[in-house]
């Protein structure tokens, strides 16, 4: 599951504003609910895919809130050093401000995916608006010359009518079954990540890690750069290759 949060400062807020007070403190209880109702127990029920064919020993690395400078070219050094394929998932606002960047990630054989236009906690709640899933798209396929056939939610909420017009509009859903937990700050070692990566593959796994965080410019990912260099052999030496997410899922187009 993705839970990158999205890095704001946001002002405090005044003491003669009673209505933003109790926004601030029922937003816990609000998030809780949504986090029960949209989160990754029920994705399965709904047609989120979180892993690919159980009998073969494929595996996916994705990576979350692309691109940035500096942990996106990380990322990219370290998968080309290794030989190996990945799906990228863009935040719109990210790509727009980093065009060669997106570029780079399809010129180097690796997979885009739609990580909506600006990472909203709550966007694909909306019963009607597209906005934050075509925004993307059309940013994405007007710097890459493709178009991305994936979208995974931010925060790891699906709805089922989200699940359902994502097929209308041509993209799966997808989500995940292992995580590197590598958004948590402090950075956690890479041995950490590695650990918990190689601990829980399985075949057909869709692995989640982060070159990025939605709303920043720059982010230093070396720790998951440098896990990357110890899962990509050890899973080898297991005799998994490496595949994009529409391979694994076998999309058409792919
Ligand atoms: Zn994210």
């Amino acid at each position: 599951m993705c839970g990158c949060p999205r890095v704001t400062e946001r002002p405090a807020v005044p003491a003669d504003d009673p209505w933003r007070a109790l926004k601030r403190k029922t937003r816990p209880l609000v998030d809780g609910a949504i986090r029960r109702l949209c989160g990754p127990p029920l994705h399965r029920a709904w047609g989120v895919r979180t892993h690919g064919d159980g009998t073969l020993p494929r595996v996916v690395l994705t990576f979350d809130d692309s691109p940035v400078r500096s942990g996106t070219e990380q990322m990219l050094d370290a998968l080309g050093g290794l030989g190996v394929s990945a799906t990228f998932f863009c935040v719109g606002l990210n790509a727009r401000r980093h065009p060669a960047l997106v570029r780079r990630i399809v010129g180097e054989g690796h997979a885009l995916g739609n990580h909506s236009l600006g990472h909203g906690r709550y966007d694909g709640l909306s019963p009607r608006d597209t906005t934050h899933i075509m925004a993307c798209q059309q940013i994405l396929t007007d710097l890459a010359g493709v178009r991305p056939l994936v979208y995974r939610s931010p925060y790891g909420r699906y709805t089922p009518w989200e699940v359902r017009r994502l097929r209308t509009l041509g993209l799966t859903a997808v989500s995940s079954n292992v995580d590197g937990a590598d958004w948590q700050r402090p950075a956690r070692p890479a041995e950490h990540i590695a650990r918990d990566v190689l601990g829980a593959v399985s075949p057909g796994a869709i692995v989640v890690l982060h070159d990025g965080y939605a709303g920043l410019d720059h982010h230093e990912a070396s720790e998951t750069a440098l896990a990357l260099r110890l899962i990509v052999p050890a899973l080898e030496a297991r005799g998994y290759t490496f595949v994009t997410v529409p391979t694994l899922l076998g999309l058409p187009g792919e």
